[in-house]
């Protein structure tokens, strides 16, 4: 059991003095496994002025200097990688041996990018009797969720710190233990006082608090389509940047000239991984209506596969949702697509066999739903995919662009061409072609109400700058 009972707050580990705290519970045995702070707007203000305090010599430092500093973090996170997993498996519930990968290689890594990237941009240009300056854009708040919880704040703390911002991170309630790792290492990484400030505590609260703080200059939040449109509202009142990576109920078009067992398959992994709960998840799988019992008979195959279990368990390919409350709110979905007239071809609201202890979800697929049917527009956030039959190339792209929301998708096709042309026509902020990976470097955020702004690579660091105009009379 682990009791945190201080901030990082202004270079230093200070008492919260809020008595209330929130507690972390494991997913996998459903125990508290430690407890947090439950800030409030107190320590809010204290954040915001050591951040305040720090900016205007932090973003005075040379980009080197910065440089240095964000290669300290990503060595120091390196050398906690195996600890630092296992934090994250603990609270969110992903499988060890994938959450070692993904959700500490990951962050690993984009420090390392942003490191590389703060020596490499040009943060001036001529432009005729100009020059144009790239400045950091000030006192940042980073508001982040529990599902890929390391990364996001790194996307964000790595980008932010490149530019020369000095931050506040309000980390999920759900799954905050890892935050304070980061803390530690960018406290032993040298990291000036003020610079980066970690309060925890509740979205209503510390989030709002930050958010409506006249002296934060931008919001860069992760989460639910819902709490960033009240974020957009409440931060209009200080005409704050804001940027926006929310939900997502992304499409995986197969063209009738692809190699369909591949489409399948990688689209059911696509689906599946961190049991669901990734906000770029191919959750709708469109087939040409001839080939649509194939694809079924594929994607069950391919279901088992993804075997459930404990995330210390190395057999375990997708373990537990990340809380009670988000397990009722997957099965809720699994219900009304039941309900609405949905054929399951595997899996339903039922806890998988063995495992009713822990948040566990069955992997489960529906056939037979039509594309307006809430399971195929809303985000699950769950393991859960729906297959859609579509008439001709035309109707796969109204369908994959039927949803309000547009951040990711794929094509599948045997021609490069063929499924390039039809990525461009996908309202969406990335789209892989026959199974294309994440890449680092390239920009990632979404359309339509998936948000705006863009994280990652050069177009990440480029989020957290301002421009600034120097007219010279030659
Ligand atoms: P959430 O939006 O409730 O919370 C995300 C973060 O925002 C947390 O730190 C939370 O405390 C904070 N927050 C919540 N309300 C706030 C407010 N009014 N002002 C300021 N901060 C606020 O999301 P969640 O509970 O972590 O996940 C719920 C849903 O969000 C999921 O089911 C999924 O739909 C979506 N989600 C999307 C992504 C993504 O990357 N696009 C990631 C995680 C979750």
């Amino acid at each position: 059991m682990i009791r945190h009972d201080q901030l990082y707050i202004g270079g230093a580990w200070v008492p919260c003095p809020s008595r209330e705290v929130i507690e972390v519970v494991s997913p996998s045995t459903e125990e508290v496994i430690a407890t947090v702070p439950a800030g409030s707007s107190v320590q809010v203000d204290a954040a915001v002025t050591a951040a305040r305090a720090a900016f205007e010599s932090w973003s005075a430092t040379s980009p080197a200097e910065r440089a240095e500093v964000l290669q300290r973090i990503h060595e120091g996170l390196k050398a906690r990688a195996p600890e630092i997993a296992r934090t994250i498996s603990s609270e969110m519930g992903m499988p060890l041996h994938q959450a070692l990968r993904i959700q500490v290689g990951t962050p690993v890594a984009s420090f390392k990018l942003y490191a590389e990237l703060a020596r490499s941009f040009a943060f001036e240009e001529e432009v005729g009797h100009s020059r144009v300056l790239r400045e950091a854009v000030g006192v940042v708040a980073a508001i982040t969720p529990w599902n890929y919880p390391l990364h996001q704040i790194a996307a964000k703390v790595g980008a932010a710190l490149a530019a020369g911002c000095t931050l506040v991170l309000k980390p999920s309630e759900v799954a905050p233990l890892n935050a304070f790792l980061l803390a530690e290492v960018i406290h032993e990484a040298g990291l000036p006082p003020g610079v980066f400030n970690l309060v925890t505590g509740y979205g209503g609260t510390v989030g709002e608090a930050l958010v409506a703080h006249p002296d934060v200059d931008m919001i860069s939040f992760t989460g639910s389509t819902l709490a960033g449109k009240r974020i957009s509202e409440v931060a209009a009142h200080t005409v704050k940047r804001v940027s926006l990576e929310l939900g997502g109920k992304s499409a995986a078009v197969v063209l009738d000239d692809a190699d369909l067992a591949a489409a399948v398959h990688g689209t059911v992994a696509n689906c599946f991984m961190n049991a669901g709960q990734t906000c770029t998840a191919h959750t709708r799988l469109l087939v040409p209506r001839a080939r649509l019992e194939e694809a079924c008979a594929l994607a069950v195959e391919a279901a088992a596969d993804w075997r459930v279990g404990d995330p210390f368990d190395e057999r375990s390919q997708l373990g537990p949702v990340a809380s009670a409350l988000q397990r009722e709110r997957v099965r809720h979905h699994i219900r009304a697509g039941v309900e609405a007239g949905g054929r399951l071809l595997c899996g339903g609201p039922d806890a998988p066999i063995g495992l009713e202890r822990g948040y566990y979800v069955s992997p489960t697929i529906f056939a037979d739903v039509r594309p307006d049917a809430r399971i195929a527009q809303e985000e699950v956030f769950g393991p859960v995919l729906v297959i859609l039959p579509y008439e001709d190339e035309n109707d796969a792209v109204r369908i994959a662009n039927g949803t309000v929301y547009g951040l990711s998708g794929g094509v599948w096709s045997a021609t490069e061409e063929r499924a390039v042309a039809v990525a461009r026509r996908l309202r969406t902020g990335q789209v892989n072609i026959n199974g294309g990976g994440f890449n680092l470097k390239a920009p990632f955020g979404g359309y339509k109400q998936s948000g705006h702004g863009r994280e990652l690579g050069v177009y990440g660091l480029e989020e957290f700058l301002e421009y600034k105009s120097l007219q010279f009379k030659r």
